[in-house]
């Protein structure tokens, strides 16, 4: 149990889908001047981070059609695909959320493409905002 004051709930990173990096790389990196963040590839997609701040844009490129954001890209082409909240107490966000009734798509935490722990809500719970949480 950590004594740390509570540093509170924060958006750690926004999921973008795309069929190309490269092409909308020189938009985040030239343009708006945001340092690339090395992370690993995650769920059969190619990731790259650009930090704005504290917070990152991850760039989701899938490696195959058949992969979560191959889906997405498929039935609604490029675009936000997932929010990432960076929350207090993971494994307590999602007891809440599974006493509010919400959907869960991953029960249990996974580590995600930054090494940490992850989970996914349904965007069917969330106002179709694909949510997903990871710990500090
Ligand atoms: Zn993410």
């Amino acid at each position: 149990m950590s004594t740390a004051a509570p540093r509170g709930t924060r958006i750690a990173h926004i999921g973008i889908a795309i069929d190309s990096i490269e092409r909308i790389l020189p938009f985040y990196k030239d343009i708006l001047g945001m340092p690339e963040v090395p992370l690993n590839d995650e769920d059969g997609a190619r990731i790259v981070g650009l930090a704005a701040g504290e917070s990152l844009v991850e760039l989701l490129q899938p490696h195959v059609s058949d992969s979560p954001v191959g889906r997405f890209l498929s039935k609604r082409g490029p675009g936000v695909h997932h929010i990432c909240f960076q929350v207090e107490d993971l494994d307590g966000t999602l007891d809440k959320c599974r006493r509010a009734g919400l959907r869960l798509i991953d029960e249990v935490p996974r580590i995600g493409a930054e090494g940490k722990r992850i989970a996914f809500l349904h965007p069917h719970s969330t106002a179709g905002v694909l949510v997903e949480f990871t710990e500090y």
